[in-house]
């Protein structure tokens, strides 16, 4: 499948259940999500926001309902999915190889000088320029060299090498104190700048500046509005 833009998601009547599993996760959730719009998904934990995110990124597939992008289902696409969806995770998973591999894992054809571009945008340019290694930096299993905030950085800037035109931040944040995480949150707004985000997030800090909220309750949708009228 070979779409353009304007790329608008469509998640019509969404229900799921997890294989081996009875009880429903997801029952009935329905959300048109126009290009370029900013959607921020409240909810407690286990309400299925990350459920939702695994079958928005094409991970899963409804065991009711369709999800479409420009009216074509998702289920039709396979990993080519990740071409039009970016997901940064609670915990940004990284690879047991140099930083330059984990940077174009999904972005093979980056040359450095657009590594290095894309690093400076994230705010990180400075900080790998001065390893020893620069980036040949090997990074051990689980990133750990890296600190939250640097390891959220470079998931965002891997994901703008890749420029998908709809990214999710599932809880980017997590374990952050708020000053970085402030930086963080800034630097992902202003970068992403145009694109359609889905912020899924615990707190109602900064959803002023999302042009949509919904709010997820036990797997059925409570609210969908803007953040003025909660
Ligand atoms: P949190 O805010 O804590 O991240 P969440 O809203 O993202 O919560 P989900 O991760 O979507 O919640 O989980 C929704 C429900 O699905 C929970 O009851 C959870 O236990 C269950 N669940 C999640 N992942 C699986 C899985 N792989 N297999 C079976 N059940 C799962
Ligand atoms: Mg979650």
């Amino acid at each position: 499948v070979e779409l353009t833009g304007p790329y608008d998601l469509e998640v019509q009547d969404v229900h799921y259940t997890y294989p081996e599993t009875t009880k429903e996760v997801l029952k009935g959730v329905t959300i048109n999500l126009q290009a370029g719009q900013k959607l921020a998904i409240l909810g407690r934990s286990g309400s299925g926001k990350s459920t939702l995110a695994a079958l928005l990124r094409g991970d899963r597939k409804p065991t009711h309902g369709k999800i479409t992008l420009n009216g074509i289902p998702t289920s039709e696409f396979g990993d080519e999915m990740a071409d039009y969806i970016g997901v940064i995770q609670q915990q940004p998973y990284l690879f047991h190889t140099t930083l330059l591999n984990n940077l174009r894992i999904g972005n093979e054809g980056a040359s450095e000088a657009e590594i290095w571009d894309v690093l400076a945008r994230v705010g990180l340019k400075e900080t790998i320029a001065q390893l020893p290694d620069g980036l040949q930096t090997m990074v051990d299993e689980a990133g750990l060299r890296f600190s939250g905030g640097e390891r959220h950085r470079l998931s965002l800037a891997r994901i703008l090498l890749k420029d998908v035109p709809i990214v999710i931040l599932d809880e980017p944040t997590v374990g952050l104190d708020p000053i970085t995480e402030q930086a963080v949150i800034d630097t992902f707004f202003k970068q992403l700048e145009g694109k359609t985000i889905i912020w899924i997030t615990h707190h109602l800090q900064g959803i002023e500046a999302m042009d949509r909220v919904i709010f997820i309750e036990d797997g059925q949708l409570e609210m969908d509005g803007t953040p003025q009228a909660l």
